[in-house]
């Protein structure tokens, strides 16, 4: 049985042929690898649009070209000039464009990066997004040029231009929804679209960017618009894990996953897709296929509304570490009307937002990321429970790990809670708290940071190698 993800949201719209291609920085990091990115796009011609990130590591060591532009806008903001910073961006690039013989698209972008060193910026953070953007908006210059290069007809799309319109949250935009109509005017475009990735502007004109790793959510975005018939999203993994690969040799892949497991993943840390990126497609359908730029006959993962999953009830487990619980109890809390709502406008009067609020009959705990919170806030929200909400036990718990098993299967199938606590119980991991998800797409469990690696390994063996 096929199990679709039953939602208001989902609309099975008509799609169009066209396919939306994202690379990442690493697939972009030099000419070798911007070689086999334009290979991939000319392989198949309904290939029409790719989103770019800006070049990333060529090696562990090495520096992402948006670190290096984060760099540069910080010595700016200490009142130094930046240029040794931008000419070491300008040199990646020009390196790059030499090799790929296109030396003038070089030349041209370093002329264009030390141009904005010398704008003004109505302050630090537009300062900031106008830096970190030129890293894609260079990176889709140079790509586009090799293209034409190549006798291919490609164009260079600006996003402004384009109408991808973001809020003005600096660094952390979010897409306004005319976008969507503006962006899917591109489809009369002929030849390959290159979109930059990570940025956009805001209704005045200014650029903005979203959170970092971003370009997933610019090629989502611009496949939604374009009714994409699939969004690939190119990476250099061949499939997404069941489990994190550094933890695990031989990690099973995922040939399908659904929407909203991979959304589960993604918060407990699966670190292979944006986490905001999925958004914008799940809403029209579009399947998003993540695929790797270094073996591309792999098929790779495919995120999709719905998979057939008898065969297969848990689909991946991940962890987070770095939460905290309160504990809160109070007796007859049952029957206290509003009891919950004032505990959590607790924490919405310090702007703290939580994650999980597991509940018994006189007690409550609510799980909340360490880093929403510093000592004094922890100390003002735990008085405040003790004395407004005359609480009789409060206390806190740090530094747990949240390890989540996900599947959509799970609704279905007996004994999933048994059968993890049962491991967890013979490798000697304490459970601190368990919380399922009302849409039974999720289990949780709370352990302690320590635990975390084992607690995961050893769910992963019970699901997956027996
Ligand atoms: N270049 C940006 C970053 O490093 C965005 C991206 O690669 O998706 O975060």
């Amino acid at each position: 049985m096929v199990q679709y993800f039953e939602s208001q949201f989902v609309k099975n719209e008509r799609l169009s042929a066209l396919k939306v291609a994202k690379f990442g920085g690493t697939s972009l990091a030099d000419a070798a690898q911007i070689k086999k990115v334009c290979n991939i796009m000319l392989s198949d011609r309904q290939r029409r649009f790719m989103v770019v990130s800006a070049p990333g590591k060529r090696f562990s060591e090495d520096i992402k070209v948006t670190d290096m532009l984060i760099a540069c806008a910080e010595a700016v903001k200490r009142g130094e000039s930046g240029e040794p910073e931008m000419e070491a961006v300008a040199e990646r690039y020009i390196s790059i464009a030499q090799e790929l013989n296109v030396p003038q698209a070089g030349d041209k972008i370093r002329e264009d990066l030390l141009a904005l060193l010398k704008g003004t910026y109505a302050d630090e953070a537009r300062l900031m997004d106008t830096m970190k953007a030129a890293g894609e908006d260079n990176c889709a210059k140079l790509v586009a040029a090799y293209l034409n290069s190549l006798g291919e007809q490609a164009t260079y799309i600006h996003p402004g231009q384009a109408g991808l319109l973001l809020t003005s949250e600096f660094g952390n935009a979010k897409v306004i929804e005319s976008s969507y109509e503006n962006l899917a005017e591109l489809r009369k475009m002929k030849g390959i679209g290159v979109f930059p990735g990570f940025f956009g502007v805001s209704e005045k004109g200014e650029v903005v960017t979203f959170p970092r790793g971003g370009s997933d959510i610019s090629g989502a975005i611009l496949a939604a618009a374009l009714r994409a018939k699939v969004y690939e999203n190119f990476t250099d993994v061949d499939y997404v894990c069941a489990v994190n690969p550094k933890l695990v040799e031989n990690a099973c892949p995922i040939e399908t996953i659904t929407y909203r497991e991979m959304r589960e993943l993604s918060y407990a840390g699966f670190n292979v897709y944006q986490e905001e990126a999925l958004l914008p497609v799940f809403r029209r359908g579009i399947p998003v296929n993540v695929r790797n730029v270094n073996n591309p006959s792999c098929p790779g993962t495919m995120i999709v509304a719905g998979r057939e999953y008898e065969e297969l009830p848990v689909v991946g487990i991940a962890s987070d570490d770095d939460f905290c619980s309160i504990y809160v109890s109070k007796y007859l809390m049952n029957r206290e009307v509003g009891f919950g709502r004032r505990l959590l406008e607790i924490l919405e009067n310090e702007g703290v937002s939580y994650e999980h609020t597991p509940t018994g009959i006189d007690d409550l705990s609510v799980v909340i990321r360490e880093n929403q919170l510093t000592k004094e806030k922890l100390s003002r929200i735990v008085n405040r429970i003790k004395f407004d909400l005359q609480a009789d036990d409060v206390h806190v718990k740090h530094h747990l790990s949240l390890v989540v098993i996900v599947g959509e299967g799970m609704r279905n199938s007996v004994g999933i809670a048994a059968k993890a606590t049962a491991a967890l119980a013979e490798s000697g991991v304490n459970i601190e708290m368990i919380s399922q998800g009302s849409s039974e797409v999720s289990m949780v469990f709370a352990v302690s940071n320590e635990d975390s690696k084992r607690a995961v390994i050893t769910l992963y063996n019970k699901f997956f190698q027996q």
